[in-house]
């Protein structure tokens, strides 16, 4: 039944999380709105892995092969330890492709991620409504009246996607409570003077923190790493938000590369380059009346654990199957109950794995992804697969996997 609201869903923010959900819920019949302050897509590399948890899901929305094609399939993590090889660990083990069509992560670059989402949507004929800020939001009882600077919608449900400075959220009257760590992170666009290969990730471990070093398709590298307090003096953001950035000294880059993290090559370009400081925070709800908080927006962790866009893809499709179900009168609202039972501790859980991740230690038995492992690096460190690496692949709620959760039980749904 149709009813007086310009769209059923308004989304807010065209990230991959909110992409994700206007597609999903555009596939599912649903009258979508899709709007964005920015004025197009994003042109920043940003987030750089894909799981693989995150890949079956794309593989629901009809684009994970394309997502393949654009982008670097990882199965292999290379270790050093204080400039030495200490092992290699696999990311692809033994029956590991019996678990998932996608035994690997993807290298992927953001930008190509919400490329083919917004080619996705346009064949939808769902067009992100670029320019478009939103600077209010009222809840009617009925649906939600949301304020842009030249208009007013009105919809029947709010998604808030809007990134972890989330203006949604500050209407909602939400707290994001958690805290901001001292120690500093680094992410870095750079090219190598040689090749460490295409396959592999490198980790080089060293003495109170680490780098990563993903090839991308491009040719690049990604570094992402954690720097210990005495390396740096980034300065601590005014605002919450993966926006304070702070630019990093291409020669103090150089300087850690050789000494500190010991890297047997040396850096040609530095495209970009940054220190970041770490958050770790959880908004006080997901859910406020006939709007929902997904993505950035609910939750934000260090990017070097490489899970943002991940939980957030996982949030986005947990959701937007039930809205789709409750807009069509197939399932009763309290559906939508679940959705915030469901993702909110899987949040926690990833933010409690990165925390740990990002305080790593030589010695200690956690990993830099945060995934708990023996201490002892070396030939045991071989047969790990996927299966066992719970913090870097299994970001999803039960109900959005295979549609065996409690939500997907009771009403004999499922999110395909
Ligand atoms: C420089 C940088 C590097 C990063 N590197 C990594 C990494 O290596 N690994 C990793 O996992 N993550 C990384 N991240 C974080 C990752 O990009 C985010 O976790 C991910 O994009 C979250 O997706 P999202 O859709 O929830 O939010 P976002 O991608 O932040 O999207 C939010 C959208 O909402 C829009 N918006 C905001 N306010 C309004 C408003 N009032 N009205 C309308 N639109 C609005 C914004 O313009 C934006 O397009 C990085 C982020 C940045 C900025």
């Amino acid at each position: 039944m149709r009813d007086e609201h310009d769209c059923d869903v308004l989304v807010v923010g065209a990230g991959p999380t909110g992409l994700c959900t206007a597609l999903m819920l555009a596939q599912h019949g649903v009258r979508v709105r899709i709007a964005d302050r920015r004025p197009g897509p994003v042109e920043q590399t940003r987030a750089t892995i894909v799981h693989a948890r995150t890949l079956e899901l794309l593989d629901r929305l009809g684009v994970a092969e394309t997502a393949v094609a654009r982008g670097l399939p990882i199965t292999e993590v290379e270790i050093h330890s204080s400039g030495r090889h200490a092992g290699e660990m696999s990311l692809a083990g033994e029956g590991t492709a019996d678990q998932t069509r996608f035994p690997y992560a993807l290298a992927l670059e953001q930008f190509e991620m919400e490329r083919l989402l917004v080619n996705a949507l346009g064949e939808h004929a769902v067009a992100v409504e670029w320019g478009t800020e939103v600077t209010g939001v009222a809840d009617t009882g009925s649906g939600v009246s949301v304020q842009t600077a030249g208009d007013v919608i009105s919809a029947r449900w709010l998604v808030g996607a809007d990134g972890a400075s989330s203006s949604v959220r500050k209407f909602l009257g939400q707290e994001f409570d958690g805290e901001t760590y001292d120690q500093a992170g680094l992410l870095a666009d750079v090219t190598l003077d040689v090749s460490l290969g295409v396959k592999g990730m490198r980790l080089n471990l060293t003495r109170g923190g680490f780098v990563g070093i993903l090839p991308l398709r491009s040719g690049r590298y990604r570094l992402f790493g954690v720097v210990p307090p005495e390396l740096h003096n980034s300065p601590r953001p005014a605002a919450v938000s993966h926006e304070s950035y702070a630019p990093l000294d291409h020669a103090d880059l150089q300087l850690w590369f050789d000494d500190y993290f010991k890297v047997d090559a040396r850096l040609e370009e530095i495209l970009w380059a940054s220190m970041f400081r770490v958050h770790s925070r959880l908004a006080a709800k997901f859910r406020v009346g006939n709007a929902f908080l997904v993505g950035d927006a609910a939750h934000i962790h260090n990017p070097a654990g490489g899970q943002g866009l991940n939980l957030g893809v996982g949030d986005a499709i947990n959701l937007a199957w039930k809205l789709a179900q409750v807009v069509h009168g197939e399932a009763p609202r309290w559906l939508l109950d679940t959705y915030e039972a469901e993702r909110r501790p899987i949040a926690r859980t990833v933010l409690r794995r990165t925390d740990s991740g990002s305080n790593w230690r030589p010695g200690t038995t956690r990993w830099p992804c945060g995934c708990a492992r023996t201490s002892r690096l070396g030939s045991s460190v071989r047969s790990h697969g996927l299966r066992r690496c719970g913090g870097c692949s299994s970001t999803c709620s039960p109900s959005c996997g295979s549609g065996t959760g409690a939500a997907a039980r009771s009403v004999g749904a499922s999110a395909s």
